[in-house]
């Protein structure tokens, strides 16, 4: 028996028509364990592709709600249950007018096998909807959470499905989400995470995911015998992975050259200083404004409608969204001085952009391995809440901190070739192979 990648994706594609995000995801994936594959047979004979690759359940739904001015407004809502081989589905919520099958799937997938890396017991799964959090009021953004919640909770709770916090769905949403649930079961348990400090909330669990891809980076850049104090660092995105990215860059040592949203790219030549960071806190989450702002407000260069990828810099953290750098955007980086790329989001990089790092050896994380603290600590929310008790700030860091560390050792024990460590390929055989190993020892379900 002999498994060619190539042909497994055919199939896939033909079974899953329309769904591209999906399939790059799954080719990323799939190429990267043809050789592991054939190299131990026990997992073809077990079908663990076949049956990973389909998410256990997929439940859409109608989402109606009436906005400020008295019309309906109708929205669709997905949960993608894909694999609770090690634990229950776990994975993020997005409200964002992209949201569609194919990207729930993708990031579903990719959660899996980022969820094995944690060692925690958690699943995989994703969910959202195509709402605009954009321009509603507070009060519109309540009603359409609370209808979503009211078909969402017939399929989660605290050991079957935990969602969290993803694109356009930050705190204010997983407050509304959660007193909804709340209201609907009349159980206070920790079936969202994300949840405030007062209310079952964990310390870190915002910064996890921004903090998370920096000590990734910095045990990267260890590896090499280098660091990252003193390097100039790009970040697209403004949003909370982007922002607590930089918090911790700039806290230690590193110049963050640059911001971004989906109007445009703020460029600070002399790096962002901790004040410049606040300002873009508050604009984001609260005031609810655009990039440019923070621009107008310390004088420094907009470029409108562009991202940050033309600048010169060493690093780039890709914390927006999917498919935000090119082909075209990996060469202009490489051109431009960067050595380091490290993904914040999930899947900011084409397939074509991967080949391009990968071929002029960047040292490359993929999101499932260097985003991975955000779910890690939503894992150590649900054992405070299980627990009934809560960790301080020192102690979730520092348990932050050694779980980067522990995922970066696994990856770095399956990806050594040669002189250099395929960050792609280590991450995807360890997450793969904890997912495949507890399949197989449950049988064909
Ligand atoms: P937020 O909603 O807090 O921020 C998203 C940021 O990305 C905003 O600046 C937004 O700009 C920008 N953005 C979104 N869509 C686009 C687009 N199509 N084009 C350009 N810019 C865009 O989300 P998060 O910070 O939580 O998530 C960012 C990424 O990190 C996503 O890929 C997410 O899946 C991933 N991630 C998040 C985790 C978490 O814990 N939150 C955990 C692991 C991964 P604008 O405001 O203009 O829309």
């Amino acid at each position: 028996m002999k498994f060619n990648a190539k042909k497994f994706i055919e199939n896939v594609k033909q079974k899953n028509p329309n769904e591209p995000e999906f399939i790059q995801a799954a080719l990323e994936i799939v190429l990267s364990l043809e050789d592991f594959l054939n190299a131990d047979p026990i997992y073809l004979e077990h079908k663990i592709l076949e049956r990973i690759i389909e998410p256990e359940r997929t439940i859409i739904f109608r989402v109606p709600w009436v906005d400020d001015k008295g019309e309906t407004q109708v929205n669709r809502g997905f949960r993608v249950q894909y694999n609770s081989a090690i634990g229950p589905y776990k994975g993020g919520l997005r409200f964002h007018p992209t949201v569609n099958l194919s990207i729930l799937k993708f990031l579903g997938f990719e959660q899996i096998f980022k969820n094995s890396l944690t060692g925690l017991p958690l699943g995989g799964g994703k969910g959202g909807s195509d709402f605009d959090p954009h321009g509603k009021s507070d009060a519109e953004v309540m009603r359409f959470a609370q209808s979503f919640m009211s078909e969402l909770y017939k399929y989660i709770g605290p050991n079957i499905d935990v969602p969290a916090g993803d694109i356009g769905v930050g705190a204010r949403e997983i407050g509304f989400l959660y007193g909804q649930y709340k209201k609907l079961t009349n159980d206070f348990s920790g079936v969202l995470t994300g949840k405030g400090l007062a209310w079952g909330g964990s310390n870190i669990r915002s910064e996890a995911t921004g903090y998370g891809a920096v000590y990734f980076a910095e045990e990267m850049l260890k590896n090499t015998n280098d660091e990252l104090t003193g390097k100039s660092i790009l970040i697209s995105g403004s949003g909370n992975v982007a922002q607590f990215a930089a918090e911790k860059a700039i806290h230690l040592g590193a110049k963050v050259l640059s911001m971004s949203d989906s109007s445009g790219t703020i460029y600070d030549k002399d790096g962002l200083t901790p004040e410049k960071l606040d300002f873009i806190k508050t604009l984001k989450n609260i005031k609810r404004g655009r990039i440019k702002e923070a621009a107008d407000e310390y004088g420094l260069e907009f470029l409108a409608g562009k991202k940050p990828w033309a600048l010169k810099a060493d690093a780039a953290f890709p914390c927006a969204t999917q498919n935000e750098i090119s082909g075209e955007d990996a060469k202009l980086l490489i051109q431009n001085g960067v050595k380091l790329v490290v993904e914040g989001a999930n899947m900011p990089s084409s397939l074509e952009a991967i080949e391009i790092f990968q071929n002029n050896k960047i040292l490359f994380a993929p999101g499932k391995a260097a985003n991975a603290g955000g779910v890690a600590v939503s894992g150590l929310e649900m054992s405070q809440n299980s627990l009934r008790l809560s960790w301080t700030r020192e102690e979730v860091d520092e348990k932050l901190k050694i779980l980067m560390k522990e995922i970066h050792n696994k990856i770095v024990e399956h990806g050594k070739k040669d002189n250099h460590i395929d960050y792609i390929r280590g991450a995807n055989i360890a997450g793969f192979k904890r997912v495949a190993d507890s399949m197989i020892a449950q049988g064909f379900v």
